[in-house]
């Protein structure tokens, strides 16, 4: 008989099954707090403890600007592949799983309707569709919404949730930055507001084109906003990087950003900005505003 054998039976673990069922709770990444699915949503998926931002999918994101119903366009455009790109797998399959996983054809959605009654062109990116990369559908939706904004005289919010250009379109998912960048212009031309929106991550094309191309540039708190990753800076220019680099608050605080707005605020600070670039007064249910008009109605004291 050996004498290091081991004789019992290891500890069986634990009934497989969990009590708590799957997908019910969250834990947060930055603070470790334990939170119910449901509470996370009703904070527009920012921890209730230390108000770290979860990322937040294209259609959520258009749920928590418009007031209620919106409408969508050129849901039905797609990729055609036209390098016929193959890197570990063919580009064409990367797509059908992307497509098959989000429900979507790529990884934006353009859409219109009011946001605090104004009617507004709104295009905001999936990350989960490769990475919220910018190819030529991602370019052509965008473009066609502000086209369409001018059309209408809307104002345009696009918010950015990207990894930058689309490298399996190679120099066709470059030449976006320059036509979103040409329609914005002309939006400008005719006098109609832009307000970017920069959430986590913000990088690449994207941030070498329209997110920094705003009338307002506004971010979440601690988004990844920039260029290059840090590594590749660092090798090219052989300095160590400041801590906090590429986060929104560095950037604020160095004249990138004009704001920085908690995601729960975001609605009534973009309701604001636009009755003010739209010159309208604002509705009622903005509080601040309320409170103002209120004491403007009662006059100066007796
Ligand atoms: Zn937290």
């Amino acid at each position: 008989m050996a004498w290091f054998k081991k004789q019992r039976k290891p500890i069986e673990p634990p009934d497989k099954q969990s009590r708590v069922p799957e997908g019910l709770w969250v834990k947060c990444p930055s603070c470790s707090q334990i939170i119910y699915n449901k509470d996370l949503a009703a904070s527009l998926s920012v921890c209730t403890k230390c108000a770290h931002h979860f990322r937040l999918s294209a259609a959520e994101r258009l749920k928590t600007l418009f007031d209620g119903a919106w409408q969508e366009y050129d849901n039905g455009l797609t990729s055609t592949d036209p390098l016929k790109f193959s890197d570990t797998k063919p580009y064409h399959k990367r797509l059908d799983a992307s497509i098959a996983a989000t429900g979507m054809k790529d990884a934006v959605i353009t859409a219109t309707g009011p946001i605090n009654g104004i009617e507004t062109s709104v295009a905001a990116m999936e990350y989960s569709f490769i990475g919220g990369s910018m190819g030529v559908v991602v370019g052509e939706k965008i473009t066609r919404a502000i086209e369409r904004a001018i059309d209408r005289r809307l104002p345009v919010i696009i918010v950015s949730c990207s990894g930058g250009a689309r490298m399996m379109e190679g120099a066709l998912s470059l030449m976006q930055m320059a036509k979103i960048s040409g329609a914005l212009a002309r939006l400008d031309r005719a006098r109609l507001p832009y307000i970017s929106v920069l959430t986590d991550p913000t990088t690449g094309g994207v941030t070498a084109s329209f997110a920094m191309l705003g009338d307002v540039n506004i971010a979440e708190p601690k988004a990844l906003i920039g260029f290059a990753g840090p590594r590749v800076i660092e090798q090219t220019i052989r300095q160590t990087l400041p801590e906090g680099f590429q986060r929104s608050e560095f950037l604020l605080a160095h004249g990138m950003l004009d704001l920085i707005v908690d995601r729960r605020e975001m609605k009534a600070t973009i309701g604001r900005l636009l009755h003010l670039f739209i010159d309208r007064p604002a509705p009622p249910e903005t509080p601040a505003l309320t409170a103002a008009a209120a004491d403007a109605a009662a006059g100066p004291p007796a």
